[in-house]
């Protein structure tokens, strides 16, 4: 198998074996030959012939899920364990268009559950192709999905005055997600989603080549750093990530519930400030 194709049907199989669902068999098969767990790689059964079969005898096609009936477990690779650097990093004369092939390869995406799960627009990225800073949310809310850019709603203002109080625009920034498309409900993504989703972000990030990038909240630390720790052990560290520094602070969402913290946030942003050398714009 070759290509595109591959990935997808491995994150197809990864997501049958988080709902528990370990044989497969080709439509119109009479037995199952082999399962994945006795070892057989996917282009074995991949290559398994079918008997002819009429097509009145094939058995109906399985309903495509949506929603995952139990939490699929977590596997957690660091970006920086993902894939290696590039051999050759992108110029910054080429990252727009290196962005935008990203973005046609993802397409009309169908690769994880999201994309049956009302989703409406992709969220990709946004901001600037050779940007110092990039930001990391966790996934489209409603009005992400509706605009198909991310943090454009009560979050994404929030993150328009942190980016302000920073003395910078969101024109000079980068901003993605560790999903694109809208987890239903808002819901924290799960991690067969995430990981599907990731060696695209894992792609940006080496397009973008940033100096610094925050992640915002515990979603996004977790997935970028892969560990499963409180936010509170990672924020005030200097972490990497594909050759970038990274810091950790709340997601915007959290400090609209809680105000109080955004004194603290504001350390964390001081922070990767001096990281870049930037000095904040003096108070109106
Ligand atoms: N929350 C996120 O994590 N990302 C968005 O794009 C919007 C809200």
């Amino acid at each position: 198998m070759q290509g595109e194709a591959e990935p997808q049907l491995r994150a197809w199989v990864d997501y049958f074996r988080d709902l528990g669902i370990h044989d497969f068999y080709r439509r119109g098969e009479p037995m199952v030959a082999q399962t994945i767990e006795a070892g057989v790689g996917l282009t074995d059964i991949a290559s398994v012939e079918s008997p002819e079969v009429s097509p009145q005898y094939a058995p109906p096609a399985p309903p495509i899920p949506t929603t995952l009936s139990e939490p699929s477990p977590l596997k957690l690779i660091s970006f920086n364990d993902l894939a290696p650097l590039p051999a050759a990093p992108v110029p910054a004369t080429d990252r727009a268009a290196a962005l935008r092939a990203i973005q046609d390869e993802i397409g009309d995406c169908t690769r994880c559950p999201l994309a049956y799960a009302g989703r409406r627009k992709i969220v990709f990225g946004d901001g600037s192709p050779t940007a110092r800073l990039m930001f990391v949310g966790e996934g489209p809310g409603a009005d992400e999905d509706a605009q198909g850019i991310p943090f454009v709603g009560k979050a994404g203002q929030l993150l328009n005055n942190m980016i302000a109080a920073m003395g910078l625009t969101r024109a000079d920034v980068y901003i993605a997600n560790i999903v694109k498309c809208r987890p239903p409900g808002n819901r924290v993504p799960e991690p067969v989603e995430a990981n599907t989703c990731s060696q695209f972000l894992l792609r940006q990030i080496d397009v973008v080549q940033p100096e610094v990038i925050v992640a915002l909240g515990a979603t996004a630390a977790m997935y970028l750093l892969g560990v499963k720790q409180s936010l509170s052990s990672l924020r005030g560290r200097r972490h990497t990530c594909r050759g970038a520094k990274l810091a950790v602070t709340y997601h915007p969402a959290f400090l609209l519930r809680d105000p109080r913290q955004k004194a603290e946030a504001w350390k964390d942003l001081q922070m990767v400030m001096g990281e870049l050398g930037l000095q904040a714009p003096a108070r109106k």
